[in-house]
């Protein structure tokens, strides 16, 4: 599905960004992980052995715009070509607003939010020089409910989700598509290590009656980044097996 693209998927190397990774490189893409240390980075390649050739580490400080500038470039330099940036590095927070310090207040407005306006004028710059491309942003379900602490977190989804609808508008006449994915709670590393009956109380929650799996996200990447969503641009894709908090 992605034969001869090439991709970018910042937090690539472990979680959800993983999957995508995978899953984007299984239908013939070029990817770069962007991660935010050179060690964590090489430990995920080491685990895509067969792949060698067609996937490469960067790892800029994504809240620097001339480093993300110069990574992505040099993407482009060794694929020949940036069609794709999945922007989905981010952190969570669960501090209660009594607690929370400024300092972790920007924090994830950092990361969760400016990074994806870096990353993505810095890809939509090279996308709209050779004609075109897909941008997909990681949203939660959380920005459509908020949460009931840790209001940094769901207050930068909601903004990625006007930051999506807004590029979607101003970057079709370029031929650049934005959407956004809105996982609902999925089995990461984070959720692996949560008691057995708090995952159980969360998935009896859920109309599916499971959590998601990293797999069931990265679809949802794999068909907004291909031609099946060529007329798609501007949502936010819920992939929560209908859960409602
Ligand atoms: P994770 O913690 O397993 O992975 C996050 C990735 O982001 C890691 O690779 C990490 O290195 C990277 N990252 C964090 N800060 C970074 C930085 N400054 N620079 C570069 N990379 C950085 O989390 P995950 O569960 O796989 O989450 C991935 C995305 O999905 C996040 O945006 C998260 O908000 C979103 N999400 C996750 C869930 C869930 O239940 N797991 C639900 C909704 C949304």
């Amino acid at each position: 599905m992605l034969k001869g693209k090439t991709a970018i998927v910042t937090g690539g190397t472990r979680g959800i960004g993983f999957s995508i990774v995978k899953r984007y490189l299984e239908n013939g893409a070029n990817v770069a992980i962007a991660g935010s240390r050179q060690e964590s980075v090489e430990k995920a390649m080491e685990n895509l052995g067969e792949y060698q050739g067609r996937v490469m580490g960067i790892w800029p400080n994504l809240g620097s715009p001339e480093e993300v500038a110069e990574a992505f470039a040099s993407v482009k330099e060794k694929f020949g070509s940036l069609d794709i940036l999945a922007n989905n590095a981010g952190i969570s927070s669960r501090t209660s607003l009594y607690d929370y310090t400024l300092e972790e207040f920007q924090k994830i407005v950092d990361i969760n939010l400016t990074a994806v306006f870096i990353c993505s004028q810095a890809a939509a710059r090279i996308m709209k020089d050779q004609g075109g491309g897909v941008i997909i942003n990681t949203s939660s379900m959380v920005g459509e409910y908020g949460q009931p602490s840790g209001c940094g977190y769901p207050a930068t989804k909601f903004a990625v989700n006007g930051l999506t609808k807004s590029l979607a508008r101003e970057l079709a006449k370029d031929h650049i598509r934005v959407n956004a994915v809105a996982p609902g709670v999925t089995r990461t590393d984070m959720v692996a290590a949560l008691p057995k009956e708090m995952v159980e109380r969360i998935s009896a929650g859920i109309p599916l009656g499971r959590m998601g799996e990293p797999l069931d996200i990265a679809n949802a990447y794999l068909y907004l980044a291909s031609d099946l969503a060529s007329y798609v641009t501007g949502i936010t894709l819920r992939v929560d097996g209908a859960a409602m908090t």
